[in-house]
């Protein structure tokens, strides 16, 4: 019997990826997705992968308990993934309240759902690097205490301690990944590698002039999606569930990835680049860098993608999107 996987969040970068991996292992695989009015768009990321025909999609959503009570009922997952959030740290002090609810309460409802429904299937909790903020020590590890910046750091934290909080209190095998900074071409354009690149490949094509950032000096640890995904399978296959950090262990800036990307296209950055205050945030994480080494130890895992080889994969998926009239 095939086992089956559960994916809250499946129309996301990490989902998409998560399913492709998953299905490639042989797993059923099963995902929620909101109710809305854009039908036929939101899985674009499925389509682009090739699997959306492979997948089952649930009618559900994080904020609604008896949809996942239903979900978890019909399903009988072994394996409960939970990426959906609001995801997006600007925005979240935009819409703090709703990010609350998703990002951190919505954690809550899927694993009640699983303790009810299906208390021996594992989970795995998409906690954050974000939490880290503040940086309290040079390199983030497990052990380090949290100081979280923004509105969607603080949920992600409730959802971590949560988490933890399951394990303990009820038995379940409950796991929660600090994942640090992950893109790929299938991030989405409001986050600043893929807005970077995007941008790039259309200044490269004539359509536009100007590339707009804010903090430019901002480092961030970043890692490509693909390898992260792995890492939290790996994961839900330990006997015993833990918390992991998962990061490359190198930290970049901001403008310093931004020039990999006009340079793999032999533009000069300067003559492009414009800083706009209006898109500094209220409060920064300053930089993030993280130490995986529990991962690599207790996992076997290692990231195979560096941050060169994976914004130049970006700026060309890119230069086909926009050649394309394909944006997102
Ligand atoms: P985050 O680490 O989850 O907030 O991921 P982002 O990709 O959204 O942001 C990474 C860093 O890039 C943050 O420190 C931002 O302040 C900085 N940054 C600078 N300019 C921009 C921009 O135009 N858009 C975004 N999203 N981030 C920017």
């Amino acid at each position: 019997m095939a086992k089956k996987a559960l994916i809250t969040g499946i129309t996301g970068q990490d989902g998409a990826y998560l399913s492709q991996f998953l299905l490639s292992k042989g797993y059923e695989v099963f995902g929620v997705i909101r109710r809305s009015s854009h039908r036929g768009v939101e899985d674009h990321r499925l389509r682009w992968l090739g699997i959306s025909g492979e997948v089952h999609l649930l009618d559900g959503d994080l904020g609604d308990l008896s949809s996942l009570l239903r979900i978890v009922q019909e399903v009988r997952p072994d394996e409960i993934y939970n990426l959906a959030a609001q995801s997006f740290v600007a925005s979240s002090w935009r819409q703090p309240l709703l990010t609350g609810q998703v990002t951190a309460l919505g954690v809550t409802n899927i694993l009640e759902a699983m303790r009810l429904e299906a208390p021996g299937a594992r989970f795995y909790q998409a906690s954050s690097s974000e939490m880290y903020g503040l940086i309290q020590q040079p390199m983030q590890n497990e052990s380090t205490p949290f100081y979280p910046r923004s509105p969607y750091a603080v949920a992600k934290l409730y959802g971590h301690w949560i988490t933890v909080n399951y394990r303990e209190s009820f038995g379940l095998h409950a796991s929660s990944g600090i994942l640090f900074n992950h893109e790929s071409p299938l991030r989405g354009v409001e986050f600043v590698t893929r807005k970077v690149t995007s941008t790039v490949a259309r200044i490269k094509l004539g359509r536009t002039d100007v590339l707009r950032l804010g903090n430019i000096d901002a480092k961030r640890d970043w890692g490509h999606a693909r390898d992260y995904v792995r890492a939290m399978w790996l994961m839900l296959q330990q006997d015993k569930p833990d918390d992991y950090v998962v990061a490359t262990g190198v930290t970049t800036t901001v403008r310093d990835m931004c020039r990999i990307a006009f340079d793999h296209v032999g533009l000069d950055m300067e003559k492009h680049l414009v800083i706009d205050p209006a898109l500094f945030r209220p409060a920064e994480v300053e930089v993030l860098l993280g130490d995986s080494s529990k991962a690599r130890r207790a996992l076997g895992w290692q990231p195979e993608i560096d941050l060169d080889t994976m914004i130049r994969e970006m700026v060309d998926s890119d230069l086909v999107r926009v050649g394309q009239e394909y944006y997102e």
